[in-house]
């Protein structure tokens, strides 16, 4: 293992880094940044929270030059949340360096941001949608940009961002350079990254697989309507001093959030329907700790910090099952303990089974009646036709939650 000292970064920035409280860098950070610093196009993968953003923000730091006040460096990320958060460890970490970083996106009022950009910026981080806006507009010139970086790219793919993105990217000069970094690598970014980059230097950490050693998962068999019920038993017995549920839909999550508020439980929610205030408001009172439960669309939390729930609850099984992985990553970090539920109903069988297919670390039976359903057998066997989409459980609950669906 290395330290920061070895990467040959400038002193002001490992000022930074020391003041930050890093005192090794994380897996991802010890092979990104070399090659970054060289100058070299960079793929990057590894799970949330391994420190992703530091590895593109350190040489993001040494290749702007803040004699200029012109942008040199652009990161582009999927949501609000994410974009502030990226500008606060850029200047986090920056705060000798005199680097001035503005953050653009959607909900802030845009002259406050016009102002920002007038004053002379060095980085820009921001959403793709009001970042277009900017372009358009003649506030934000990327001639100068000789640094993008595409953060939580998977994201921004499910997000339907992909001609967005290609906008922007046209509109800064081929002679850049290029960092992509992702929790997962679906092939779709392979396909973006051979279109955008110059022979990328690829590196893979791990996937969102959790920890076996750190984290007990567990799945119970849920009838639909007892879900609320189940939940509400679930959170009188653990008591979780924080918790993440995760619903598929904005509406299912808002809904949640109240019905667990009306109960006298702490939640509050986070999707894409609420405003920008209501967003900041549910992070902040989250993260403070005044409130225990946070109640999350996959979208809306993708990439938030949140430094370390005691549960996750999966409310609804997700379809893909890297979602899954994704989700419980929320949990278990640091080498902390955590814990993870995943209610699963008759016609989630088969998305629940892929989960199953995908881990190597079990998922338990919650209760002695969670085992009649046989789902143990159903991991990593080759019996049901090897590949995990020709999967079909075989029960009477699975085909009566067919004819429903
Ligand atoms: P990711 O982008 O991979 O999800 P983050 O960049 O948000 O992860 O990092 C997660 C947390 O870990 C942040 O609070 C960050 O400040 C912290 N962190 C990053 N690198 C280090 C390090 N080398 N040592 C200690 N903490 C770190």
């Amino acid at each position: 293992m290395i330290n920061f000292e070895e990467l040959k970064l400038d002193s002001l920035i490992l000022k930074g880094v020391d003041k930050a409280g890093f005192e090794r860098p994380s897996p991802i950070q010890e092979q990104a940044i070399g090659p970054l610093l060289k100058g070299q196009d960079v793929i990057g993968q590894a799970k949330t929270g391994t420190g992703k953003t530091a590895a593109y923000a350190l040489p993001l730091l040494q290749a702007v030059d803040v004699k200029s006040r012109l942008v040199q460096a652009l990161v582009l990320a999927p949501t609000r949340e994410l974009a502030v958060q990226i500008t606060n460890e850029i200047r986090r970490l920056g705060v000798y360096t005199g680097i001035k970083v503005v953050t653009i996106y959607g909900g802030q009022s845009i002259n406050v941001q016009f102002e920002a950009l007038n004053h002379g910026v060095h980085a820009v981080v921001g959403t793709p949608g009001r970042l277009i806006d900017h372009i358009k507009r003649g506030s934000l010139d990327l001639d100068s940009v000789k640094f993008v970086i595409l953060d939580e790219a998977d994201t921004m793919l499910d997000m339907g961002f992909i001609d967005d993105i290609e906008y922007i990217l046209g509109r800064v000069p081929a002679r850049r350079q290029t960092g992509l970094f992702s929790a997962t690598m679906p092939s779709r970014i392979i396909e973006l990254s051979r279109k955008f980059m110059k022979n990328p230097q690829k590196i893979l950490i791990d996937s969102d697989e959790p920890s076996v050693e750190t984290l007990d998962q567990y799945y119970a068999v849920v009838d639909p309507r007892e879900k609320l019920h189940f939940l509400a038993g679930l959170l009188e017995r653990e008591k979780p001093a924080s918790a993440m549920i995760f619903c598929r839909t904005k509406y299912g999550a808002h809904r949640l959030a109240g019905e667990l508020r009306a109960r006298n439980y702490p939640a509050v929610p986070l999707h894409g329907n609420l405003s920008q205030h209501q967003r900041d408001h549910s992070m902040n009172t989250f993260r403070s700790g005044n409130v225990d439960i946070l109640v999350a669309t996959d979208v809306a939390s993708r990439g938030i910090d949140i430094p370390q729930v005691e549960c996750v609850v999966n409310y609804d099984v997700p379809t893909d099952p890297l979602i899954y992985f994704h989700r419980v990553g929320r949990t278990a970090r640091a080498g902390k303990r955590g814990k993870s539920y995943i209610l699963v109903t008759t016609d989630e069988y088969d998305d629940f089974t892929r989960v199953l297919h995908h881990t190597k670390a079990p998922i338990k039976p919650l209760r002695d009646s969670d085992k009649q359903f046989g789902f143990e057998a159903r991991r990593n066997s080759g019996s049901y036709g090897g590949g995990y989409w020709a999967t079909r459980p075989r029960n009477s609950f699975y085909r009566r939650g067919r004819i429903h669906r």
